[in-house]
């Protein structure tokens, strides 16, 4: 299977389906990223990120801002939402016991949200886990090398968390990493995904933005100017 690509405000997005991108990823293992549109903001003031963006392995489009992007430009991509494709990720590699590392949220999230999935997973075998608040990036990276993960899920926040993938697979070339936000947060049971029917609408950042109003600060200006800045790509303009 080949990586086909469409371009989105210069970056390039897979355009996969959830099952293909799974299956890719794991027979060309690396750094996938989960693309949104304050990532895409954010890289265009960012060399440094563009260019992490540009040498990953898989660019999912991980929320409804992106796929209206494209739709916009003539693309019909589904999104992909990054907590269940490391969900089913998790599935994949635990079916064999390949050891799964865990880095990101507050200590005792990280804990709770591996637990959560041991009991629903018992095959998981997890070979690292550290908590997102760490000082010395060259101890994690150290031992995360050591750990032998062929799974490694980081939920540091973005651009964080695909900085440190990006380091990491220097050290774990062979390993599937993945950067998941708040997904551990999800998992812990501490924070709720939004009812399903927001999902299927894809209004989750609208549910999400409702619960935590400071979301709102992110949210907006970057959604509709970059609903703007896609239609400017559009018409050339
Ligand atoms: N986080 C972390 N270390 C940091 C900053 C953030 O581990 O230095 C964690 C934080 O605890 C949360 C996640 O990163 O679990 C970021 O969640 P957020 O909701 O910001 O991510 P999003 O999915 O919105 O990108």
């Amino acid at each position: 299977m080949n990586r086909t690509t469409v371009k989105l405000q210069s970056f390039g997005i897979d355009t996969f389906t959830f099952e293909e991108a799974l299956e890719y990823i794991i027979n060309n293992p690396g750094q996938v990223v989960t693309i949104n549109p304050e990532m895409v903001q954010c890289a265009k003031n960012s060399p440094e990120f563009a260019e992490v963006i540009n040498s990953a392995d898989l660019v999912i489009p991980d929320g409804i801002g992106v796929e209206i992007g494209l739709k916009i430009l003539g693309y019909k991509v589904r999104r992909i939402a990054g907590i269940e494709f490391a969900r089913k990720l998790v599935d994949r590699f635990s079916e064999n016991s390949s050891p799964v590392a865990f880095v990101g949220a507050r200590p005792e999230i990280v804990k709770k949200a591996v637990e959560n999935l041991k009991q629903e997973t018992p095959s998981l075998n997890v070979c690292y886990v550290q908590d997102g608040y760490f000082k010395d990036d060259e101890r994690v990276l150290n031992e995360l090398g050591n750990s032998g993960a062929k799974l490694v899920l980081v939920a540091l926040g973005s651009p964080k968390q695909e900085f440190f993938i990006k380091r990491a697979k220097e050290l774990l070339p062979d390993a599937v990493m993945i950067g998941i936000g708040g997904s551990f947060d999800v998992w812990s049971g501490v924070v709720k995904r939004a009812p399903e029917i927001y999902q299927k609408l894809g209004l989750e950042w609208l549910y999400r933005t409702v619960k935590e109003p400071q979301r709102f600060k992110r949210i907006f200006p970057t959604l509709p100017l970059f609903i703007f800045k896609v239609v400017q790509e559009k018409f050339g303009a």
